[in-house]
């Protein structure tokens, strides 16, 4: 349930009606917008007598509120998230481009990516040091070496940096070391991990489980709200489906339903959505046109050699042939590319 108030409310009177309501049962999360505040209330509803609350003279509206997630939810705070990460923001009206291998390899491998892609328009590097393989015997990552090059890319181009939690002892480790931090697919719905993240205040790049609804998707990120970390950005990164030509099949339309439900910046990442280097250019134009902030690229600088994801990586060169046509399409579509 959601109470919106009639503009410039007493705030003494304010907040009478928030001990009001919280004496009945649930908790109430303020929102200001710059004309009205809302209050949002969290907790079991069913009981609490709407009467009473909308017969307030400073309630100007009640809304019901259907879903189950509440932080995440747009009609708890309209206003659209927009998350600064070194000078960088994410979210609406600014579009960001992260790009980088799956995994970092080496120090030479990461670096010279790292310049390559900052050359034609990157905004953050991404490389995988803890890979979650399907088999035991796949590369898994070089771990802590792989987080020291990354930190060193960074060092060398500026790029901030996004890399892949697997486990809720690593979170220390992570807040230290890296920009963003990502917690893949197969950990979406790895409670422990993100109740763990919420008590940070990093920005955490949740991708959707691998067969996660819209729905299940927005409860994990009400996971990581709940613990009072707001800087979250969703990623659209494919679903499983009957459909076997792709590796995932890329759901845009997710982007339109979490803009619609949300306040959270999305991203895509076409890389796994498709699994096949050459949908990456189309399916990113795509997602600039569904509307979505930004793009997680894989890009390698020899895909047929890489440890890991090289069917799905375009080359340094291919990347900035796709950086020309992205950066018209964001123009068209009024938002600025950060970097
Ligand atoms: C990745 O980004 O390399 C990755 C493992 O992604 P996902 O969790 O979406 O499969
Ligand atoms: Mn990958």
């Amino acid at each position: 349930m959601v109470v919106v108030l009639k503009p410039n409310t007493p705030i003494e009177k304010r907040n009478a009606l928030i001990a009001e309501i919280e004496s009945m049962g649930v908790t109430v999360q303020v929102t200001e917008g710059t004309e009205t505040s809302i209050l949002g209330l969290i907790g079991d509803t069913t009981h609490i007598n709407q009467f009473r609350i909308s017969s307030n003279e400073i309630v100007a509206n009640i809304l019901r509120v259907q879903e189950p997630f509440k932080k995440a939810n747009k009609m708890f705070k309209p206003e659209d998230t927009i998350i600064e990460v070194n000078g960088r923001k994410i979210g609406e009206g600014y579009f960001s481009v992260i790009t980088g291998p799956c995994s970092v390899e080496s120090e030479e491998q990461i670096e010279s990516i790292a310049e390559e892609v900052k050359k034609n328009g990157a905004t953050f590097l991404r490389g995988g040091a803890y890979k979650p393989r399907t088999s035991p015997y796949a590369f898994q990552g070089l771990g802590l070496e792989g987080l020291e090059y990354l930190k060193h890319a960074r060092e060398k181009t500026g790029l901030p940096i996004v890399s892949e939690i697997m486990s809720p002892d690593m979170v220390e480790r992570f807040v230290e070391d890296v920009d963003i931090i990502q917690v893949g697919a197969r950990n979406m719905q790895n409670f422990v991990l993100l109740k763990e993240l919420g008590k940070t205040r990093k920005p955490i790049l949740l991708k959707r489980g691998l067969s996660a609804t819209i729905e299940e998707w927005l409860m994990s990120a009400e996971y990581i709200l709940n613990e009072g970390n707001e800087q979250i950005i969703l990623c659209e990164r494919g679903i499983r489906t009957f459909e076997t030509y792709t590796r995932n099949t890329l759901d845009l339309s997710s982007v339109l339903a979490v803009k619609k439900l949300s306040h959270l910046p999305v991203i895509v990442d076409p890389s796994h959505g498709t699994g096949k280097a050459w949908m990456v250019e189309a399916m990113s134009k795509a997602a600039v046109v569904a509307g979505a902030d930004g793009v997680i690229i894989e890009v390698h600088n020899n895909p047929a050699r890489a440890l890991c994801d090289g069917q799905q990586s375009i080359t340094p060169s291919q990347f900035s042939q796709l950086m020309d046509k992205l950066k018209k399409l964001i123009e068209i579509e009024g938002k600025k590319l950060e970097g």
